[in-house]
Parts: C-alpha cells; sequence; structure tokens
C-alpha cells in the first residue's frame, strides 16, 4: 500500500517517451527513441544527518534507494542490497574514506574486479531480477555487453551464478591489457560467457548494438523464452546505487569531526561516461551539501571545453592514454543532465542529440550554460598524471591508479584557480594493480622485461602493499573461455551459447 504523502517517483524518457516505474525502467534499460530514463522528482534526504551517521552501508544504501525505487519493497530492497554488499568487499568496509594531506580519497575499488563499476554492477542483476518477477516476466534475462575492460568483467562478477540470467560479454582481443583479460576469460559461472573479437572496441560496440536492433532475432530469442539486456551505464539500475556512496562519504567526514553538520564540500570524479559524477549531481539534488561537482577528464577532454564553453564537439582526434576506462569521446549520461538543465525540455534535448549524431556537435543555449555553475571541469595528460601518482607516493606513502591521479591533478589545479579551501571527496575509481605497467612507468620502476603479472609483484616489493586477492596469482588460473571471433560472427557466437 502506499500511504499518504508518500511520492511515487516514476521514470520518464529524455526525449519524450512516456513514464514507466522503476522495475520496467530497470529491464528496459533505454527508452524507445533512444532517451535515457530519469526520475520525475529528486527525493529528498529527510532523516537527519545527525541520525543517518549511525547507519552502515547496506542500510544506507536501502535508504536511498527505497526513495527511488518507489514500486520495490522494502524487503525487496533489502535482499537485493544485502547480497550485493557482502564479504566480497575486501576490505571490510564498503567504500573506505581515506585522508592525505588536505584531500580525501573515497575508494570504490575494493570490490571483486577492482574497479568502482562494482558498486552497481554487484547490486543490478538483483535488481534486475526482483524487477522481472514484479512483472511476473518469465523469461530468462540474456545480458550482452561490450567492454573495453572494466564493465565486462564487473559485469560478469554480477551476473555469475544468477539464477535466471546469462551474461555475454564480448571483448577487444587486442585492446584490453593482460591483467583485463585474464581477469574476463578466467571466470567462473555456467551461464558466463566471453568472446574475444577481432577488431577494436567500437567494432565490438556497433556490433553488440545491432544485435540489440536486431528485430527478428530478438523475436527468435523470444520465442526461446529469452529476452535480452544490457548492463551497461546507461540504466537507472546501475546510477542509482552510486547515489549512496556520495552520501556515505559525506557522513563518514562528519563522523569523524571533519565537517559540520550541513557543510559543503567538493567532489572529483574521474570522468568518462559520465554516470559516476552524474550520481553526485543526483545527490546534490536530494540535499547533500555539494558546492562544486569536479569533473575531470584524459586529454579527450570533450567533457572539460563542454562545461568550459556550453559546446559539445567530439570532432577530434581520439587519443588513447593511461587512463583508459576514460578514453572515450561520446558520453552518454550527459543527456541527463541537458535534461536537467533544460528543465526537461524534451524536445531541445532530442534536437541536440540529433546534432551530436549529425554533425558530431552541438552547442547550449545561455539559460542551460547558466546551470552548469554547479560544475567545474579540468584535465590532466599522462605525464601530468604520472608525475602526481609519483610525488603523491614520495610523500605520502599514498599508492593511487592513473584514472585517480587525473581526479587529483585536476583537484590541485582547481584548488590552485578559485582559492577555495573547502573538504574536498577525490573519487577514486579503481586499484593502482589493476595498471601496473603505468602504476610502474609513474614510479620510475624499470619495467621493460616484465609481463604484467611480473609487475604486479615488483609493484607490491616496491611499495610494500599487497597484491589484492582477487588478482593474486591470477596468471596461473585456468582460462575457461577461450573463444575467438569475428565482429560478424557475434550473431552466431550467441546461438551457439544459447543453443538456439
Ligand atoms: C568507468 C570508469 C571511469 C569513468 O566512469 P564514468 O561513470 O563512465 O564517468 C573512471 N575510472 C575507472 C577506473 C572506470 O572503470
Amino acid at each position: 500500500m502506499n500511504g499518504v504523502g508518500l511520492l511515487q517517483i516514476m521514470y520518464k524518457g529524455t526525449r519524450g517517451e512516456k513514464s514507466i516505474n522503476s522495475s520496467e525502467a530497470i529491464i528496459k534499460g533505454i527508452a524507445e527513441a533512444g532517451g535515457l530514463y530519469i526520475p520525475n522528482e529528486f527525493p529528498k534526504i529527510d532523516i537527519p544527518f545527525s541520525k543517518l551517521i549511525n547507519y552502515d552501508y547496506r542500510q544506507l544504501s536501502v535508504y536511498i534507494l527505497k526513495k527511488y525505487l518507489t514500486d520495490f519493497t522494502k524487503e525487496e530492497i533489502e535482499y537485493c542490497v544485502n547480497n550485493a554488499y557482502d564479504d566480497k568487499f575486501e576490505k571490510g568496509e564498503i567504500a573506505p574514506l581515506v585522508k592525505v594531506e588536505e584531500e580525501f580519497f573515497l575508494e570504490l575499488y575494493h570490490g571483486s574486479t577492482l574497479a568502482f563499476k562494482d558498486m552497481a554492477l554487484s547490486i543490478l542483476p538483483y535488481l534486475l531480477k526482483t524487477a522481472c518477477k514484479k512483472l511476473n516476466i518469465k523469461d530468462e534475462i540474456v545480458i550482452l555487453t561490450a567492454t573495453s575492460g572494466d564493465t565486462g568483467k564487473a559485469a560478469l562478477q554480477g551476473f555469475a551464478n544468477v539464477e535466471g540470467t546469462k551474461i555475454i560479454v564480448f571483448f577487444p582481443e587486442k585492446g584490453v591489457s593482460s591483467i583485463q583479460k585474464a581477469q574476463m576469460v578466467t571466470q567462473q559461472g555456467e551461464n558466463t560467457h566471453v568472446v574475444g573479437i577481432y577488431g577494436n572496441f567500437d567494432d565490438a560496440q556497433k556490433a553488440v548494438k545491432e544485435i540489440f536492433n536486431d528485430k527478428e532475432f530478438n523475436n527468435l530469442l523470444k520465442d526461446k523464452k529469452y529476452m535480452l539486456s544490457s548492463a551497461n551505464s546507461i540504466n537507472i539500475g546501475r546510477l542509482i546505487p552510486q547515489v549512496v556512496y556520495y552520501v556515505y562519504s559525506y557522513l563518514s567526514m562528519l563522523k569523524h569531526g571533519e565537517i559540520k553538520e550541513g557543510e559543503s564540500i567538493n567532489v572529483c570524479v574521474p570522468t568518462g561516461n559520465f554516470g559516476n559524477i552524474l550520481a553526485a549531481y543526483y545527490a546534490k539534488k536530494m540535499g547533500l551539501p555539494i558546492n562544486k561537482l569536479i569533473c575531470a577528464s584524459n586529454e579527450n577532454n570533450v567533457l572539460c571545453d563542454f562545461f568550459n564553453e556550453g559546446i559539445y564537439n567530439k570532432n577530434r582526434e581520439f587519443k588513447v592514454t593511461s587512463s583508459p576506462s576514460m578514453d572515450i569521446l561520446v558520453s552518454s549520461n550527459l543527456e541527463r543532465l541537458l535534461y536537467h538543465i533544460s528543465n526537461g525540455d524534451e524536445d531541445l534535448v532530442s534536437d541536440l542529440m540529433k546534432k551530436l549524431n549529425m554533425e558530431g556537435k552541438y552547442i547550449i543555449n545561455e539559460s542551460m550554460k547558466e546551470k552548469l555553475k554547479d560544475f567545474y571541469s579540468g584535465f590532466a595528460n599522462d605525464k601530468e598524471t604520472y608525475k602526481i601518482i609519483e610525488n603523491t607516493f614520495k610523500d605520502n606513502g599514498y599508492l593511487m591508479d592513473t584514472h585517480t591521479a587525473v581526479a587529483y591533478k585536476v583537484y590541485k589545479d582547481y584548488k590552485n584557480a578559485m582559492n577555495d579551501n573547502k573538504k574536498t571527496i577525490i573519487v577514486s575509481t579503481a586499484s593502482p594493480f589493476k595498471f601496473p605497467r603505468d602504476v610502474c612507468k609513474a614510479l620510475g620502476i624499470d619495467n621493460n622485461d616484465l609481463n604484467d603479472f611480473q609487475l604486479l609483484y615488483r609493484l607490491s616489493s616496491f611499495t610494500n602493499i599487497n597484491i589484492p586477492n582477487s588478482i593474486r596469482n591470477i596468471e596461473n588460473r585456468e582460462v575457461i573461455h577461450n573463444n575467438l571471433c569475428k565482429k560478424e560472427e557475434i550473431k552466431s557466437e550467441i546461438e551457439k551459447f544459447l543453443k538456439v
């Protein structure tokens, strides 16, 4: 029963698609006309912080998720949260906050695949399964994912052995790091399937998108009681769980006396597809005292230009950097921000997205530009990224990965330029052991004659930091998935695995 005054949140598409409830939005992933689902209202944090500080991560997750997923019962959300955030998080704490110099690093990489994507992909399978149950969908859900590295493994790990689901991941055979590849091809679970493809990430991504749009194939699958779904970051089932750690980290600072109640903080986020920082924006809209949202890019600085000039222009050279998970020129989730800052002008958003598609470029109007003042944006190149990893380790013994380093560098620039001394959270998105070659290079460790697995040991002995359990001895694990195909063969790979 919905009591009087209880807010019902509905989800509507950014390009004018009709509103549906959260269960449907999680299952559909993307709206018909290509828009993304957004909540029709931002629920407010309505329990005093002085009380919320006593909540652990799971309790806080239930509280925040229930505010957005209003068609789920509290018991259903508890079931999802308790299965997602358990002892697979290595540090005991789900989202530890570590103080280094004057800043606070929010380490979101202690889940089983060592990147922040675990925070959402640990819970998405349970949300999806629960949503299917609520809507009485009996078909088996087949998750199709193309990955450039981190999403694939996090999705595999999240969906492995989840009843009623199968997951198929395609990755560019030559486009991922050795550690990332080893993580994927050693994946256990009867319902998992991993395939390397000849070609780059764009080829994999394009081929998978074509499968989603192939009506005939989808009908064939439907006859066999299969339903395709996606685990990528446009699903609101990935976005909303990410709001939790922003609230949680604020409460941690409050609890430890680092800030006073109501004091505002900044957050600085290494950004690619604009999912993580958008969750921080949602937290702010819910009433969390966030001052600036600092959006950090690498040399693929299309977002940085957007925030500074109000022009989005993807017509530029794609650069391969030391922070590969941010090598992206079309940040899908930015569409949601465009919707919010245009006061829900769906025609305008559709028009801008059409321009992006046709011309690779769009310009926003003055009133939208005015609303970008919540944000600050900068970027760091590889040289600056290496330098800050080295200096921070030398000066403070704190080791960070390349993505986090981009954020830290941009934050330092912000602090100098704006003369703002507010307490700041730097979001730490991956373990340094996931990118051992670049981190070793940054620290000046000779790495030319060693492979990535040997480098893990070198990095560990140099820094005196243990290799995380989930990748220790990974080079000796049994390779379970030894599949390689051409991009034209993706469909037959799927048919083979599903036996259709
Ligand atoms: C995915 C990823 C990012 C970018 O996050 P978005 O939500 O796409 O902006 C940053 N760092 C790492 C390590 C990632 O895996």
